[in-house]
Parts: structure tokens; C-alpha cells; sequence
């Protein structure tokens, strides 16, 4: 999960990573108002997840708490690299002197910790790797060992920190490796981290990824979920424990086993190309031993996305057998409709495995309307696509 830049600062005060008072705010009114709490002069601050805020007009000096508002007017529902401004913060402004980068990440290619450290600080840190790859200093850190002031003074001194730095620096860098470590974060990146004329050190930006897989370690994590970029179907699906992701198609897809699902979209998306560029409206694995109440629940998901246009069910019978999966559909569409949600979308399944053969029989047998057998996966893909560009029409 990567933070917006006010909880980054929020997780490093919290761990005695020095930064500036601010306030988030969502309109102009809130904004004069926090400059006005803050005293002097601010920095307004597009919050969005992205990179280079500064460049797109998004970081404005405000002298006082009228500027803070037309500032914070300007910056509200900018576009930054498609993200739309819904919030500002706005932090008391700091003298620079000299801006520095500095990061702790998890380096998968090396399988350990790194740390990163420059002199060459507030522009693009991928600008400065490719130009002058010598002004910054990669540094593996054990997680056992962890960093300790010695560490710290050696990565900013490999970093090319001017010397007066290195110490004041060096305590910054060690709390931020204790806020690394404590949150569970894979990245904690800090630029500019900079030296005031009054000789302190200051984060004034900050990016946060925390590891989703030690989540469940920090129930007080909750609080960063990012409820605006969270779509509502994926929502829905999740309160129903359902593993889902929503797609931009218009071919709604249920699979048991992630793998299966995958390579569902796969031949859907390949079918499609031949109906006009139709692809699959979502991933949706109900997993191996799915009944009736799960493959609902599912549908229910999938038939609610308005860009659904038919539904391929790709089922390989294991654990749970053919027979019962086809109960499970019919079961599915029954208790749908006692919700009182009208199916009107086709449906292509396309069974195997298991006890297949008594599984197909349920279905014809039950002769629903909606529902059409095909035998094969690339069969049933192509008529699911099929279905989905002619409207059920064909
Ligand atoms: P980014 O462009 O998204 O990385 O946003 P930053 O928070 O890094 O801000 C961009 C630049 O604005 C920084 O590199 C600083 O040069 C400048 N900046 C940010 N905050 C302040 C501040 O409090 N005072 C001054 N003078 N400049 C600031
Ligand atoms: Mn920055």
C-alpha cells in the first residue's frame, strides 16, 4: 500500500523522523484556516500518489493565509500525471540550504534491504542514477543487524554527505531505519531531506510503501486505505471475501483457481479480437471448493458491473465435482433471483473434470434460459465473447 506524502510525515513524526507541522485539507477555506493556525509562511501541497508534484505546479509557497487559499484553489482538482487533487497539505514553509535524498527499500533482485543515500537530492533520483550513478551510494543493510549510527555515518558519508551533515543526518537516517522496521514498510524514501540555514535537518517530502503481506501486524494500518481509489465493485467483492479485481471489459469471468482464471482472460481477451476488441470484464477465482453461496455471491459481483455484457464460468472439477458445481450455478441463479436481482446476462459455462458428465446433464436438464453449455475452453470463450459483442442477440 503506498501512502499519500501527509501520512508518510505522519509515520516519521510518529518514529522521531524530523518534519514540519502541517495540515491536510480538502478546499481553499480549510486551507486559509490551517495557514492561519500555522503562522507565517506555508507550502500548499498537491497530495496524490505520484511523483514530481513539484514540476506539475503542485508544491506552492503561500506568504500568508490568503495566499494558502488561492494556492490551495489553483492545486485542488488539478491533474497530476492522472491523478485528480482532492487534498492539500499545508506545512509550514522551511528555509532550504541544501536538499538531499535518502531511502530505505526492499531490494528483491538482491533478496536483502537498501539503503540510498545522495547529496544530489530533490530532483528525480532516477535522474541522477542514470546521469551520475557515482552520486548515489546503494547500500545493502541486514535486517538483523539493522542500522546503528556507525551504519548510518558510513552510507551518508559513501553518499557523499559534506561532512557537518553527516552527524545530525545520521540521527534522522536511524530513526527512519526504526520506522522501516516497526511499520513493515518497503520503501521509506525522503526527498528532499534538507539542511535549513539553522543547521537542522528536515524531511520535507516523504513516499511510503507498506508490505500489504504484514498487514495483518498493524491493525492500525486501516487508516491509510485510500477509500476514493478503491472501486466499488472491487469493494462489494471483498466485504463478500471474494478474490476479485475488476477489469475494463465487457466479459464477466468466474474460474476456480487463480490459475485457471488467469488463463481464462487470456483466451477471452484473444477470442475477443475477433468481435471488435472485446475483452474480460474482471478476475474473479471462487476457489476450489465453491458452492452455491459462493458462486452467488459471485455472480451477484459481476452481474452488478454495468460493463458486463455475458458471463464465462470456467469450471475444472476437483475437490468440488462437476455435478455439484452445476447445482451451485442453478442454485446461484435461484437464490439471485429470491434476492430479488432479475439475471439478464448470458451465460457460457464450461465444465470439466470431476464428474463432468453427470454435471453437464444437470444443466441441460435444467434448461434455464440464460445459460448455455460449450464444451471447450476456447469454445466457450469465443461464444462468451461473441455474446458480449452482439448483445445476446446471436
Ligand atoms: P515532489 O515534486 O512531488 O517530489 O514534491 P516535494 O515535496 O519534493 O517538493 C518539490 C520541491 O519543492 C522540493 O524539492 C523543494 O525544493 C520544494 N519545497 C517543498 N517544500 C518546501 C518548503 O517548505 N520550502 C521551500 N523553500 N521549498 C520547498
Ligand atoms: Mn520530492
Amino acid at each position: 500500500m503506498d501512502l499519500f506524502e501527509y501520512q508518510a510525515k505522519e509515520l516519521f513524526a510518529a518514529h522521531g523522523v524530523p518534519v514540519l507541522p502541517g495540515v491536510v485539507v480538502t478546499t481553499p477555506e480549510q486551507a486559509r484556516d490551517a495557514a492561519a493556525e500555522l503562522g507565517g509562511a506555508v507550502v500548499v501541497k498537491a497530495q496524490v500518489k505520484a511523483g514530481g508534484r513539484g514540476k506539475a505546479g503542485g508544491v506552492k509557497l503561500a506568504q500568508n493565509a490568503d495566499e494558502a487559499y488561492q494556492k490551495a484553489q489553483a492545486i485542488l482538482g488539478m491533474d497530476i500525471k492522472g491523478h485528480t487533487v482532492h487534498r492539500v497539505l499545508v506545512t509550514q514553509a522551511s528555509d532550504i540550504e541544501s536538499e538531499y535524498y535518502f531511502s530505505f527499500l526492499l531490494d528483491r533482485t538482491n533478496r536483502t534491504f537498501l539503503a540510498m543515500a545522495s547529496a544530489e537530492g530533490g530532483v528525480e533520483i532516477e535522474q541522477v542514477a542514470v546521469e551520475n550513478p557515482d552520486a548515489l551510494a546503494k547500500v545493502p543493510v541486514n535486517p538483523i543487524d539493522g542500522v546503528d549510527l556507525e551504519l548510518a555515518k558510513d552510507i551518508l558519508t559513501q553518499g557523499k554527505f559534506p561532512l557537518e551533515v553527516i552527524e545530525p543526518a545520521a540521527h534522522a537516517v536511524v530513526k527512519l531505519w526504526a520506522a522501516f522496521l516497526a511499520e513493515d514498510a518497503t520503501l521509506m524514501e525522503i526527498n528532499p531531506l534538507v539542511k535549513t540555514p539553522a543547521g537542522d535537518i528536515v524531511a520535507l517530502d516523504g513516499k511510503v510503501t507498506l508490505d500489504a503481506n504484514a498487514a495483518f501486524r498493524h491493525p492500525d494500518h486501516e487508516r491509510f486505505a485510500d477509500s476514493d481509489a478503491v472501486d466499488p465493485l472491487e469493494r462489494a467483492a471483498k466485504e463478500k471475501n471474494l478474490n476479485y479485481v475488476k477489469l475494463d471489459g465487457e466479459v464477466g469471468i468466474i474460474g476456480n483457481g487463480a490459475g485457471l482464471v488467469m488463463s481464462t482472460l487470456d483466451v477471452v481477451a484473444y477470442a475477443g479480437e475477433s468481435f471488435g476488441g472485446v475483452k474480460p470484464a474482471n478476475f474473479l477465482d471462487i476457489g476450489g471448493g465453491a458452492n452455491a453461496t459462493v458462486m452467488a455471491n459471485g455472480l451477484e459481483v459481476i452481474l452488478s458491473d454495468a460493463s458486463v455484457r455475458s458471463v464465462f464460468v470456467n469450471v475444472f472439477g476437483g475437490i468440488t465435482a462437476c455435478d455439484q458445481v452445476a447445482h451451485g450455478i442453478l442454485q446461484a441463479l435461484q437464490l439471485m433471483e429470491q434476492r430479488g436481482e432479475t439475471v439478464t446476462k448470458p451465460l457460457v459455462v464450461r465444465l470439466d473434470g470431476n464428474n463432468v458428465e453427470v454435471g453437464r446433464k444437470i444443466l441441460d436438464a435444467a434448461r434455464h434460459p440464460l445459460v448455455e453449455q460449450v464444451a471447450t475452453m476456447d469454445g466457450a470463450a469465443q461464444r462468451a465473447a461473441e455474446l458480449a459483442a452482439t448483445g445476446g442477440r446471436a
